[in-house]
């Protein structure tokens, strides 16, 4: 199915099939954190995120929100459409964490009273600077209406995914969204899983996410293989 390599980031690699519009996404289990300063290795990482997506990818598209995502085919890898990606990080928040508790000096766990929507230029190399509307604009990154739609995506994204991890007994406390591309439509693109959200079981507020990681908390993998088993309806 693989034909020619493309590229890869942090966490992916991503291959031509011989579909000219579908691509193949194999999940890593390398771990990188602050802005790559900090590397490692999270054991089968690359099976549970292409898993958790996949069934998050699925769930969404049942809500019909439109995805990059066709069909897992592999324990780390995924069929995915192949978009025009715009180099823009979406992130939601529900619950005050990582960035937003440095940036407004608000105590991590603070409720928000609504979710509240950031937007990140997505370049390592300038460290994923928060710009807003007018950056993107004048940068051409994406027009006004397709940052409207990605907004209006980004709103829903996250009322369902708050909605579908709430019945878990899991809170969704932030995620991050990048969107691209295909054929006049906006789509949802990259992967949901625990390196871009922060998920924190409700009565223990156990971290379930990259915290693990980023905090040296220990047992990374177990979150991971915890937030997979709660999504297939095995957990404890
Ligand atoms: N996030 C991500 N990629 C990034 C930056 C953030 O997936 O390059 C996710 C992160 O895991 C969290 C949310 O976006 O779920 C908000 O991250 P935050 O701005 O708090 O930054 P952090 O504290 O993670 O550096």
């Amino acid at each position: 199915m693989k034909k020619e390599f493309l590229y890869q980031g942090k966490a992916k690699r991503i291959f031509q099939t011989e579909e000219e519009d579908e691509v193949l996404v194999e999940f890593k289990d390398d771990a990188t954190a602050f802005d790559g300063r900090k590397k490692g290795f999270i054991e089968n990482k690359g099976y549970f995120n292409c898993s958790i997506s996949s069934l998050l990818f699925k769930h969404l598209e049942e809500k019909g929100v439109n995805t990059h995502f066709l069909e897992q085919v592999g324990p780390n890898s995924m069929l995915a459409r192949k978009l025009d990606i715009i180099p823009l990080e979406v992130v939601m928040r529900n619950i005050v964490a990582g960035s937003l508790k440095r940036r407004l000096g608000q105590p991590e766990g603070f409720p928000l009273s609504q979710p509240v929507l950031e937007l990140y230029y997505k370049n390592d190399e300038f460290g994923d600077p928060m710009i807003n509307d007018y950056h993107i604009r004048v940068m051409e990154w994406a027009t006004g209406e397709e940052l409207d739609r990605m907004k209006e995506l980004a709103f829903r994204i996250n009322f369902e995914l708050t909605a579908r991890f709430r019945i878990l007994g899991i809170d969704l406390v932030d995620l991050k969204l990048e969107f691209g591309r295909f054929k006049g439509n906006i789509l949802l693109a990259d992967e949901i899983s625990p390196d871009t959200c922060r998920f924190w079981k409700q009565d223990t507020g156990e971290r379930l996410d990259k915290d693990r990681f980023r905090q040296d908390l220990g047992d990374v993998s177990q979150a991971y293989e915890n937030i997979l088993k709660l999504l297939k309806g095995e957990s404890n």
